[in-house]
Order: C-alpha cells, then structure tokens, then sequence
C-alpha cells in the first residue's frame, strides 16, 4: 500500500475513505479516536461533550441517518448559586443594578476605545469585544479552567466558531430583563437518538485495509520502517499522521534536536471526566442541555445532561458529563479530583451525596490542544520536517490546531485528493 494511515480516527477515515491504496494501524480496539463513546449504567458518554452542527454537506452524507435527533441547545451558565442564560453578556439581568452598570459602562467604553485597536490575544480580544470587567470577573476565570493558561498567553487563532461578538441590545435587554434571546455559535444540533456519539460513525467499512490493535512504536524515516507493539513491522512509502504530535516526535528515530524542542513545547490539556447518573426524583434539572460553572472554588468547567441530548428519558435517573481539565505540565491526583468534582456537582445541582446512583471517571490524556502564543510557530517547524519526510499530517493532533469532528474528517480527505 502507498499510504500508511496512523490512527483510525476521524481524519484517518477520511482519508481512508477516499483514497484505496492505503491502510490504516489503529492502536485500540475500535475506530473512531475521540469520537467514541463508552457505555456505563444503560447510558453512553462521550470523550467530553460532543454534539454535530456542521453544515458540510460531504459530512453530513458520512454520518448514520438512521437514528439522528435534531435539538435546540439550551445552554445555561452557573455562577454563585444560580443558573442563568447564555452568553454572560447578555444575561446580567439576575446581578445586582450596581454590577450592571459597571459591566455595561465597560462594555461601551471597549466598543469605542478598542475598535482599531491590534487583537494581539485572547485578554485583548476578550476587552475588545466584552469590556474589561466582564472578562476580568467571567471570562480570566473560565480561561484558567478550561485551557489552564492565562489569556495573555492564547492566540487568537482558535476563536472562529467557538465565541460570538457581542450586540450592545442584547445586553441592555439582558440585564434589564426584557427576554433577551440566548445565542451560540450554533443554536441546533444532532446529536443520536441511541447509542453515543459514535454512533453517528457505525457504518460498514472495509476491515481488510484496518489493522486494530496496531499500536505504532517506532518510525524509521532513513529506512522506511514502522515497528508495532505486537513486535509487527513494516516498511512504507508515505505516511498520513493523526497521533498526537509529541507523540510521534518522540517515537521517531534520529529526530532533530530543534524538532524535539519544539514538541516538548506543545501544549494541551487533559480531561478529567467524571460521568454521573443521579437519582431524578431528587434533582432538579428541567431542558438544560450543557451549563458552564464559573466559580473559581470548583474546577468543573463543563456539565452536559445526557437525556437531554439523546431522546432517551428515564424516568428514575438522569445521568450528567462533568468535565475538568488539567494541563500536561501539571502535577494532580485524578482520584482527588474526581472526589472533590462529586462535591461540587452535589453543590451545583443542590442534592445530597445519597441522590448520586453510581459514577466513573475516565481520563482523557490528549483532550484539547493549547493555542498558546508559540503553538504556530513550534507546529510549522515540525510539520516542514516531516513533510519533508513524506510524513502528512491530517486532524486534531496530527495538525495540532483544535478542529471539531467534521473538518478532521475533511482533512483525511483533503490530504487524499492532494496527494493523489
Ligand atoms: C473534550 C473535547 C470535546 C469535543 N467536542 C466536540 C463536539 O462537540 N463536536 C465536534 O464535532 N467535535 C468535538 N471535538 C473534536 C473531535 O473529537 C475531533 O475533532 C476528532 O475526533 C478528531 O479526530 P482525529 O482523527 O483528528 O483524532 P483522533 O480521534 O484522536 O484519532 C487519532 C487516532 O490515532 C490513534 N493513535 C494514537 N496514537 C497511535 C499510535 N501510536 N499507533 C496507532 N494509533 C494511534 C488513536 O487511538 C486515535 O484513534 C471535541 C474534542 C474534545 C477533546
């Protein structure tokens, strides 16, 4: 075969699918990478929230349509005790009139001092966009939790599709509490009626060119050798990667001195995810479907309501996703946290410990990369060697730039028809 696929995720799918002469070494079980979803307690939960709202249509003719929900999102934030709309900007409605007007006295002061102003990153983009007190007291602080950095730090180049601009009404109409309307990036999504995430990627595939349980161990770019766990060895022409780029730095041999540096320097978060199934009798969670904490005395940053994304309502039990997030730098107890994470939840949703059924933690190593200020220019130095190598870089971790599902799909099939 001309192309060696790493990696059965969704980018190497997409290059699989579209290009015949290749083959794929998945390292588990099972295709789909970070797009699988694992059963617990009649319920399935995903490798932190995931939900589709692509409007590509080579994506949307992938995905199983057969067992597809459409849904409103209804997001909600949490801050000190109380649930409110979102975005925060305009949702001020429940503060007191003394923080609305500093918030939106702030607001108007960043619209006409920052409107020329250069966005050199997230804390300048933050103020341009939603005044400084409402990114000092919301946003810094979800900042740390979520990406574990300061806003100084992150770029601005991961922001398309994850944040909205502000209108001045909205936030009037918020904080004086004339219905303002709750706006996302997106304001539906699919998400399967049964099964998880993955189930959207449950079709018939050819297992003939898809070797599982082929963890790559060693690449031997000189003499075009690729080793495996299970003591297999190949030789390959061209590869496609979506293993994490530390990763495939570290099992390459020979590797530059400067190509090792940068590797070291990326950096990305890992999750810590708590899944949760509650007693519903005792809780009190109407539509909400995701909610945002942020209250700096707790690190959950994410809480998403499984029922509420599928079509499967139980009536006994209702089952929840708690994500926290950790840095690859950072020294923690995942036991700790988990432990900690449960009495915040009970805080959050105002239950006793007794309501909580049953719960797992799983541990996501590679979760979400860091677009810091050096991720850029450490990725260029490592994707031009390696391309030089014939090595190709495809999706999330092989690109190293944070995509959703379906531009990582996009891009195995992008790479396929540029190199074919
Ligand atoms: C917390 C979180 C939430 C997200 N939420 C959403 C969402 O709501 N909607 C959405 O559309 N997208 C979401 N995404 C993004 C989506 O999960 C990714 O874009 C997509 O799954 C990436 O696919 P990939 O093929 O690039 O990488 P992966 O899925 O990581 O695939 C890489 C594959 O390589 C394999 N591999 C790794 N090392 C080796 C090795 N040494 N040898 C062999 N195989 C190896 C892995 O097992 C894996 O199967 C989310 C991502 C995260 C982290």
């Amino acid at each position: 075969m001309k192309f060696t696929i790493i990696g059965g995720g969704l980018s190497g799918l997409g290059f699989f699918l579209t290009e015949e002469n290749s083959q794929i070494y998945e390292m588990s079980a099972k295709i789909g990478g970070h797009a699988k979803s694992r059963k617990f307690k009649d319920y399935y939960f995903d490798e932190g929230a995931h939900i589709n709202h692509s409007k590509n249509k080579l994506w949307l003719d992938f995905i199983n349509k057969d067992n597809i929900n459409t849904r409103k999102s209804e997001v909600r934030n949490f801050h000190k005790g109380i649930f409110f709309g979102y975005p925060i900007q305009s949702h001020l409605g429940h503060l007191k009139n003394i923080d609305k007007v500093r918030y939106i006295n702030s607001f108007i002061i960043s619209q006409v001092a920052n409107a020329k102003v250069e966005l050199k990153n997230y804390r300048d983009w933050c103020i341009a966009h939603y005044g400084i007190e409402l990114s000092q007291d919301y946003y810094r602080v979800f900042t740390k939790k979520y990406w574990r950095t300061s806003m100084e730090n992150l770029s601005v180049d991961w922001l398309k599709g994850r944040l909205i601009k502000s209108d001045f009404r909205d936030v009037l109409n918020g904080a004086f509490e004339i219905k303002s309307k709750d706006k996302s990036v997106f304001s539906y999504f699919k998400y399967p009626k049964k099964g998880g995430f993955e189930n959207f990627f449950d079709k018939e595939y050819d297992y003939n060119r898809i070797n599982l349980n082929h963890k790559v161990t060693s690449i031997d770019l000189n003499n075009r050798i690729i080793e495996f766990n299970n003591e297999h060895t190949e030789s390959f022409d061209t590869i496609i990667n979506s293993m994490p780029l530390p990763e495939l730095v570290k099992i390459t041999k020979n590797v530059p001195s400067e190509v090792a540096k940068a590797a070291e320097e990326l950096l990305f978060t890992s999750l810590i995810q708590l899944n949760v199934v509650v007693n519903r009798d005792m809780c009190d969670i109407t539509d909400t479907t995701w909610f945002y904490v942020y209250d700096e005395t707790t690190d959950i940053a994410r809480v998403s309501i499984i029922d509420n994304l599928t079509s499967i309502n139980n009536k006994d039990t209702i089952a929840f996703q708690v994500e926290i997030f950790r840095r690859n730098d950072e020294d923690y107890n995942v036991n700790e946290i988990s432990i900690k994470g449960i009495r915040d939840l009970c805080q959050i949703l105002k239950i006793n410990e007794d309501a909580i059924l049953d719960y797992e933690t799983m541990f996501i190593k590679y979760a979400y990369v860091i677009s810091d200020m050096r991720r850029a220019i450490n990725v260029k130095l490592i994707e031009d060697y390696y391309e030089s190598n014939k090595v190709f870089g495809v999706g999330l971790y092989g690109r190293w730039n944070y995509v959703w599902s379906d531009v990582a799909f996009q891009s195995g099939v992008d790479m396929a028809k540029k190199l074919q």
